[in-house]
């Protein structure tokens, strides 16, 4: 594992995000891993059984936002969603990690994250 100081970049919080404000700690959310880089949470509104939303401390709008100096964060945000899904017992059947990218992309929260679902097949393509 890379160590938090090549993990993050020290982009500014963004007051008017909901992620960064989750990340404060400033409006509750069902936590089930943090990090020094990295936290996860339970999806509000849960599309498959498992539902969980990894995302950096710092505010990154989306990944149309990331550079090549992001791959050690990226490791650990896909690294973390991973150990989440074995610990789950979700990878010997399978799961799905997808975010979403502007408003056709179906992005509703300017702060980048990757969707962990699991617990049922999915479909492809994604609607
Ligand atoms: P996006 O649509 O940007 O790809 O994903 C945003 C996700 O955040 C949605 O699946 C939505 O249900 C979830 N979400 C929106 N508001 C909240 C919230 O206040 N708390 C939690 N835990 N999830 C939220
Ligand atoms: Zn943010």
């Amino acid at each position: 594992m890379n160590d938090r100081a090549d993990a993050v970049s020290n982009r500014a919080a963004d007051p008017a995000c909901l992620f960064c404000r989750i990340v404060a700690g400033e409006i509750p959310a069902a936590r089930v891993h943090e990090d020094d880089v990295v936290i996860a949470i339970r999806d509000i509104a849960p599309r498959a059984p498992t539902h969980v939303l990894f995302l950096p401390r710092e505010h990154i709008a989306s990944a149309a936002e990331l550079t090549p100096a992001d791959g050690p964060m990226l490791g650990r945000l896909f690294g973390a969603a991973a150990a989440f899904a074995r610990a789950e017992g979700l990878t010997d059947a399978g799961y799905r990690m997808v975010t979403n990218v502007g408003e056709w992309g179906g992005q509703t929260v300017g702060h980048l994250h990757v969707h962990l679902l699991g617990g049922r097949s999915m479909a492809w393509p994604p609607g």
